[in-house]
């Protein structure tokens, strides 16, 4: 048995949040609350880890991570990923269909789960493509998708172009139950952008890409969420126009969700620097005026969730100049450190929805068994210190790469323990910090 005294436990789903105790065993949560002690079974012998100071936290739980496995393993991979997602906290997470190949057919999806399995570290779930080979124009099999794995479908890195194949993909992703994950950029209007068209984009000579590419495509998915009754995930939001599509659609009551990741409440487009393309991301760095109106969408429940949409590129690729290098940011082992350090710690967003958002929810919406301490619950969980700091650092992340564009800043307030099923799978005071 497992038993952690005297931490300050935030789980949102049970309304708790207060120094407690809590014993795990046979990978569960057995009990958590004050003085659990009498509750306990007689004359079992327990691991007893004094939390005095550190948060206990449910396990991340982040719907938008790219693992590149199969096809850019020189990027990442699934082991690799899933020792980068333990080391930021995450302990379930979903994994993006646009690798090479595509994962768009039940073989893949299932090898996808398996290789996750196998790793024993995070909880693998992959999603799948809506549409073969993400080329917009035929469907996949959802239902045989969903039997092999699938927890949702989305052509995340293009988005599906065709109103009609979107349309389509909602009123069929109905019958298995799960949502549709809307990479939201009209590709016309995008334009061949490389950050958000605006004053800073005009200063720096580079093609912006106007915050509509985005806005545009989240209205119609909105629309036609509305018109099907599917059910819709707007990943990555970043404008003022798609938090007006999503309010007016929950306002309709229809069945969207919305996701928005740490870059996006911390950066701005004056933030980007010509000579580091890892600050270039897709959607691009919001004005400040959007970065503000995002926090406070994620701060009031409209926007419902947090996901680092960690995207992992090699040195080489980012080494090309701002216009040529790829889009993506690495982020899954700094996200919770950055959200803590640059909107908890100023008092710009509470610590517990923070944990309502990058845990609970997602994994109610994606119907992941994960997300809450309750008695019963799988233990996977962190323990959280506010006050451990590192400098980010490229030799101390598992990930394969380290394209982030918070390489060399000091954070404040780290993960130090991560559980999974009961089972230590990171140990931050192992490995001393960089
Ligand atoms: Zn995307």
């Amino acid at each position: 048995m497992l038993w952690l005294k005297n931490a300050r436990v935030i789980d949102p789903a049970q309304g708790v949040a207060g120094i407690m105790d809590l014993a795990a065993r046979d990978g569960r949560v057995l009990s958590v609350g004050r003085d659990i002690a009498a509750g306990l079974p007689d004359g079992e012998t327990a691991e007893v880890i004094d939390c005095a100071g550190k948060y206990l936290f449910p396990g991340l739980v982040d719907v938008h991570v790219h693992l590149r496995e199969p096809g850019q393993e020189e990027k990442e991979d699934i082991t690799s990923g899933s020792r980068a997602a333990v080391r930021g906290g995450v302990t379930s997470l979903l994994c993006m269909a646009n690798t090479e190949p595509v994962i768009d057919n039940q073989a893949l999806t299932a090898l996808v789960a398996d290789r996750g399995r196998r790793a024993a570290l995070a909880r693998i779930y992959p999603l799948a493509a809506v549409t073969k080979g993400m080329a917009g124009a035929e469907l996949t099999e959802m239902a045989e998708l969903k039997a092999s794995g699938a927890k949702g479908f989305s052509d995340d890195g293009r988005g599906v172009q065709n109103g009609e194949i979107m349309r389509l993909a909602l009123e069929y992703a109905k019958l298995t139950g799960c949502p549709i994950v809307s990479h939201c950029e009209d590709a016309a209007l995008a334009g061949g952008g490389v950050m958000r068209r605006g004053r800073a984009s005009a200063a720096r000579g580079l093609i912006g890409i106007p915050g509509a590419a985005e806005s545009v495509m989240a209205a119609r998915d909105v629309l036609l969420a509305g018109e099907t009754g599917g059910r819709l995930h707007l990943a990555h939001v970043s404008t003022q126009g798609t938090l007006a599509a999503l309010r007016a659609g929950k306002a309709a009551g229809w069945d969207i969700t919305a996701e928005v990741n740490p870059h996006h409440l911390i950066l701005t487009d004056e933030d980007v620097p010509l000579t580091n393309s890892n600050f270039k991301v897709n959607p691009p760095l919001p004005t400040a005026e959007d970065r503000d109106a995002l926090l406070a969408a994620l701060a009031d429940g409209l926007i419902d969730m947090l996901a680092s949409d960690h995207a992992p590129h090699t040195w080489e690729e980012k080494a090309r100049p701002f216009a040529e290098a790829p889009f993506g940011m690495t982020a899954l082992e700094t996200a919770l450190a950055a959200v803590w350090t640059y909107l908890v710690r100023p008092g710009k967003l509470t610590a517990a929805r923070l944990i309502d958002a990058y845990s609970r929810r997602p994994a109610e919406r994606f119907g992941l068994e994960a997300g809450t301490l309750k008695p019963g619950a799988p233990a996977d969980m962190i323990l959280f210190d506010p006050d451990w700091e590192e400098t980010v650092s490229a030799d101390n992340m598992a990930s394969k790469s380290a394209n982030t564009p918070f390489l060399g800043r000091r954070l404040r307030g780290y993960p130090i323990k991560t559980w999974v099923g009961g089972r230590l799978v990171f140990d931050r005071l192992a490995q001393p910090p960089v």
